[in-house]
This record gives C-alpha cells, sequence and structure tokens, in this order.
C-alpha cells in the first residue's frame, strides 16, 4: 500500500495524507517535515525552507531513502511532497527497486488559486508540540493550541510572496510528473476543496 499524493500548495496534502495513513496504518511521511527537522541544524535548508525554493535532489533523496528504509514503512506508507519533479519520480522509481516496492496510487489533489490562498493564510502550527490547525480544523482555544495551550504561530514560509512562488514552482515542475503517471495508468485526480473526510471517501 504505497500512495503518492500530489498537489500544490495548501491542496491539503498534509491533512488528507495524516488521515488516510491513520486509516490504512501505515506512516505518513512528509518530506518537508523531514526537512522542517533537517532545517533545524542546517543553515542551508533553512535559508531554502524560507524562501520557498526547492532542497536539492541529493539532499532530499538521501533523506528520503534513509526514512523509507526503516521498519515502519515495510507494509507501505503515504508520501507527501515528494516527487516535485520528473527526475525525483525517477528517483522514487530507483528507491522502489532497491527496497523490493511498488506503488500502488498516486493521487493529485486540486483546488483553486483563492482556496489555496484562504487555507495558507488561515493556518497555524503549534512551535511546541507541532500540532497544526487551518480553515478546516480550527483549534478548540483560538490563538491557543488545543492539546497543549501554547500560542499559535504561522509556519515562516505561509506568507502570499512565498506562496505565489510556490505555486509557480509546482505548476512548473509537475506537468512532466503527472504525464509520466498518467501513461503508467496509476494517477487519479481528485478535487480537494471539499472536507478531508469527503475527500478520502472516493480514494
Ligand atoms: P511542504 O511542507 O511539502 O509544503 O514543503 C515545504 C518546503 O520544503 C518546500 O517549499 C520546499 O522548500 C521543501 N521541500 C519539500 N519537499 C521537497 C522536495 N521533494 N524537493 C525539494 N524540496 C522540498
Amino acid at each position: 500500500m504505497i500512495y503518492v499524493m500530489l498537489g500544490g500548495p495548501a491542496t491539503g496534502k498534509g491533512t488528507r495524507s495524516e488521515i488516510l495513513s491513520h486509516k490504512l496504518g501505515i506512516p505518513h511521511i512528509s518530506t518537508g517535515e523531514i526537512l522542517r527537522v533537517a532545517s533545524e541544524k542546517n543553515a542551508d535548508i533553512k535559508q531554502k525552507l524560507t524562501n520557498g525554493e526547492l532542497i536539492t535532489d541529493d539532499v532530499i533523496n538521501e533523506l528520503l531513502y534513509i526514512r523509507l528504509s526503516k521498519d515502519d514503512c515495510k507494509n507501505g506508507f503515504v508520501l507527501d511532497g515528494y516527487p516535485r519533479k520528473l527526475d525525483q519520480a525517477l528517483a522514487l522509481e530507483a528507491m522502489m527497486r532497491k527496497l523490493s516496492m511498488e506503488i500502488t496510487e498516486v493521487i493529485e489533489l486540486v483546488v483553486s488559486t483563492q482556496i489555496a490562498f484562504d487555507r495558507v493564510l488561515g493556518r497555524r502550527e503549534c512551535p511546541s508540540c507541532g500540532k497544526s490547525f487551518g480553515v478546516d480544523f480550527p483549534s478548540t482555544k483560538g490563538d491557543y493550541c488545543d492539546e497543549c495551550g501554547t500560542k499559535l504561530i504561522r509556519r515562516s514560509d505561509d506568507t502570499e510572496e512565498t506562496l505565489k512562488k510556490r505555486i509557480d514552482t509546482y505548476q512548473k515542475w509537475s506537468k512532466p510528473i503527472l504525464d509520466y503517471y498518467m501513461k503508467r495508468g496509476i494517477l487519479k485526480t481528485i478535487d480537494s476543496s471539499n472536507h478531508p473526510e469527503k475527500v478520502l471517501a472516493i480514494i
């Protein structure tokens, strides 16, 4: 059970991947999250994340391969945020071969640009326990985390300017990836403007 979730920023990849991974009992692997953790010890990664730029393939490929090799991925995983360009799709194929695995389905989530902006500008994260809140899942305690009570913050790359850059980057790089998976017959495109549970009901 290997699901690859594709979609531009704020199409809800994170939330939907998390719910799908719980439903199937397999881990949710987010390359953005792997990189946010790595950025705490690496100034170059931190700078790129803040600017909304892609991290170089050699760095992300190595970090991802290490993660996918772990025992908890043996029965499958939901991959979110990777591949972001054709070279990464090919690198993922090579990783799958090495690990004797095969992608089950590639899901592309789509929303309008207006919905993407509303979601990003409404998204908040807890700096203490890492829980995130958004339009679909607001905190019951307003500006404070409903798990641990810490004041919520906006992710440093959740700005209007960075979002425009990230949407452009996604559109530029995604077309060849989508063509590649479509030709292999494993691509499914889903309208992600509805509540996550509704979206996942049709996967
Ligand atoms: P995300 O949480 O998926 O929106 O990713 C946040 C940021 O992490 C992106 O804007 C990129 O800077 C970086 N990133 C995540 N996944 C990748 C990837 N597959 N390749 C390169 N950079 C990535």
